[in-house]
């Protein structure tokens, strides 16, 4: 089969898929629970003053730290399950107990920015300031100087791989090109570890509804979310590749929810073949692997289409 050439002057990098990934312990694939403490600071960022003004809201974003998250801390310890936390900073403000009672559950703490700023528009220095900001609540509070972050909405930018590696951090978790951790080029000879997440191992999509802000007025059933979610666990699983759920306690906290994500919980923890732990010690394990790092270069614009 003759390949068409490669237009003059368009010289494209080859991006090659992630490889596979040989799993500690002997272990077939990996899996890990991960919750988004969002709280308020999730509706705060994109207009603040108005935001606050809405008390209805603002105890929405709430129950979080104040109901959700002990009930999730107490279903993890009852299961003996460590789990990924990504806190920003502005929640560490607002609820310095909630976020020290993470730690003091033996829980890894990540960074998830300060309040929850979309990097969508945001210039590299404006960036590098709401990492610092971030480090700085996180260490105040609860003591802690993370190796993991993961963008608001997922939302990396093609600086965040290098700010994130000249501030010392091992991983990133916010992009969607694999099934399994890779090293992510990061400029210069540097790389992080980057532990993929999809939209569809996320409970924002089955449960957030508030009005005007977010969510189309459907909430699904537990047990289809956790139906859903099983199977791409399964599916992994069989693959060898790396489960990740994003869990946000102001949604996956409420009674009904949690009891599900329970079983779920239980169900992999009881899964001999499947290594499950936090991220940091599945981005730890990724880095002794030395891997090539993958670059992921920028689509090229070539103009106008005709
Ligand atoms: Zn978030």
């Amino acid at each position: 089969m003759t390949r068409p050439a490669e237009p003059a002057g368009h010289e494209v990098p080859a991006m090659r898929p992630a490889e596979p990934v040989a799993w500690p312990h002997g272990k077939s694939a990996a899996a890990s629970f991960t919750f988004d403490v969002d709280a308020e600071s999730a509706v705060l960022f994109g207009n603040p003053a108005a935001a606050a003004s809405r008390l209805s809201v603002m105890s929405h974003q709430a129950y979080g730290p104040l109901t959700g998250l002990p009930r999730l801390l107490r279903i993890l310890a009852e299961h003996r399950v460590r789990a990924t936390f990504f806190v920003p900073g502005y929640t560490a403000h607002r609820h310095p107990g909630a976020v020290r009672a993470i730690a003091d559950g033996g829980h890894e703490i990540a960074h998830h920015g300060y309040l929850h700023e979309s990097l969508a528009e945001v210039d590299e220095a404006a960036e590098a300031e709401i990492l610092d900001r971030g480090l700085a609540a996180l260490a105040e509070v609860a003591g802690v100087r993370p190796v993991g972050y993961r963008a608001p909405m997922w939302e990396l930018t093609y600086d965040s791989p290098r700010l994130l590696a000249e501030r010392g951090f091992l991983y990133d978790s916010s992009l969607m090109d694999a099934d399994v951790p890779y090293e992510l080029d990061a400029g210069g000879a540097t790389s992080i570890v980057e532990i993929p997440v999809h939209w569809g191992l996320d409970d924002w999509e089955q449960y957030c509804y508030l009005p005007d802000i977010s969510g189309s007025g459907l909430i699904e059933d537990p047990a289809k979310a956790v139906s859903m979610w099983r199977g791409e666990f399964e599916a992994l699983r069989r693959e060898g590749g790396c489960f990740v759920l994003t869990n946000h306690p102001f949604l996956s906290g409420r009674p009904a929810r949690a009891a599900a994500l329970e079983g779920l919980i239980e169900h992999v923890a009881g899964c001999t073949d499947v290594w499950l732990a936090p991220l940091g010690d599945i981005a730890r394990h990724v880095r002794g692997l030395a891997l090539k790092p993958r670059a992921i270069p920028k689509p090229e614009l070539r103009g106008s289409p005709p």
